[in-house]
């Protein structure tokens, strides 16, 4: 951006007063930018526009969680979520039109992939929430959280999401810090160590499995980047970094992960390391082989990580009523990977 107005002759500082009226003010009409001459808001009139994805569907649950479906073009849209909580309130955001990684459990996944999203398009998510829930809500910070934990495997969509995290940590943009920005990752271990490089947000991993074996069923990336691998990134990316943990999130799924077993496995594996683990109860969606586990399962699996010394969360399911659970969120995704074909050919999983 201040390319483009140095481009116009215009000072770079029109970047910081621009930004700040789109996403801190929500002004998308250029003439009522008042900071700027009559004479740049007329141009910009003539050759720029301000445009975000426009909402087919907006729908809240029951428990206060809202979904919107953004429509990126003639036959893409994403969605996005906004959880609120006590003292906070966490919008959950989409990095790409479906996934490529076909875990199993996933209902994205189903979906197949159909391409990246611009930073535009992942920043439009936040901005159109901002705008909505502070009509709605009638408070300035609503969002006080960002997680890239919608659609899509935001580390396989690298520049894209690390402009749009730079924004959302930018004081003319949102000024999140990051510790209020998670990155969630199936494990893509090349761009972990570059985003170690570039960004300093909080990361989350999509662990789900204590051993390569079961791992690489239910997420198959684990055959590119196995366990050890992962691990050794992770430590890579906190060494030098006090004070912070990696988030290990793992879906709680009937008779396939959730034994003791798997979890004195699980806190083995995470020995050493600092750690945080999110159980995921598993949420189901049409078509889906796995059944979530029992509560008692699931606390007897958190006691096990937590006598072990491993702060542990179960993650509280919120907005399955409107499928904005996680592993819900489906969108609508012109697939390109003709996945029913491929999963025609695979071996199935040989659970439940
Ligand atoms: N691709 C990234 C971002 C998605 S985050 C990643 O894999 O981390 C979404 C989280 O929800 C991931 O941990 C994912 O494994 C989990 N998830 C997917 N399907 C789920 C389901 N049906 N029930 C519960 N959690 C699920």
């Amino acid at each position: 951006m201040e390319a483009f107005f140095v481009d116009l002759g215009e000072k770079a500082f029109r970047t910081s007063q621009v930004l700040k009226w789109i996403h801190q003010q929500g002004v998308y009409d250029f003439d009522a930018m008042t900071n700027l001459s009559k004479a740049l808001r007329h141009r910009l009139k003539e050759i720029a526009e301000i445009r975000t994805p426009e909402v087919i569907l907006e729908q809240s649950s029951e428990d206060g969680t809202r979904k919107w479906l953004l429509r990126l073009d003639s036959g893409n849209c994403v969605e996005t979520v906004f959880i609120p909580e006590a003292n906070r309130g966490t919008l959950c955001v989409s990095s790409q039109v479906g996934c490529a990684l076909d875990c199993a459990f996933c209902s994205t996944a189903q979906q197949g992939f159909n391409r990246n999203l611009t930073t535009a398009e992942i920043i439009s998510q936040v901005l159109v929430a901002t705008r909505t829930l502070r009509g709605d809500l009638d408070k300035d910070r609503v969002i006080t959280n960002v997680v890239l934990m919608g659609m899509g495997e935001p580390l396989l969509n690298f520049n894209n999401v690390v402009r749009a995290l730079q924004l959302m940590q930018d004081d003319f943009a949102y000024g999140l810090s990051k510790r209020r920005i998670t990155l969630s990752t199936a494990g893509v271990v090349p761009a972990l160590d570059r985003l170690r490089d570039v960004s300093d947000v909080s990361l989350a991993v999509s662990l789900h499995a204590p051993y390569d074996e079961l791992r690489n069923e239910l997420v198959p990336l684990n055959r590119k980047y196995p366990i050890d691998e992962l691990l050794a990134a992770c430590r890579r990316y906190i060494s030098g970094q006090s004070h912070r943990a990696i988030t290990f999130e793992y879906v709680l799924l009937a008779g396939v992960n959730d034994s003791a077993q798997h979890a004195r496995d699980l806190a083995s594996l995470l020995k050493g390391l600092p750690a945080k683990v999110n159980l995921i109860p598993f949420n189901p969606f049409p078509g889906t082989r796995f059944k979530r586990s029992d509560d008692l399962v699931i606390n007897a699996f958190r006691d096990i990580l937590m006598s072990r010394g491993l702060t542990t969360i179960t993650r509280r399911t919120r907005g399955d009523d409107i499928d904005a659970a996680c592993g819900q969120l489906a969108g609508k995704v012109m697939d390109r990977t003709k996945r029913q074909l491929r999963g025609a050919g695979q071996a199935e999983f040989a659970g439940p």
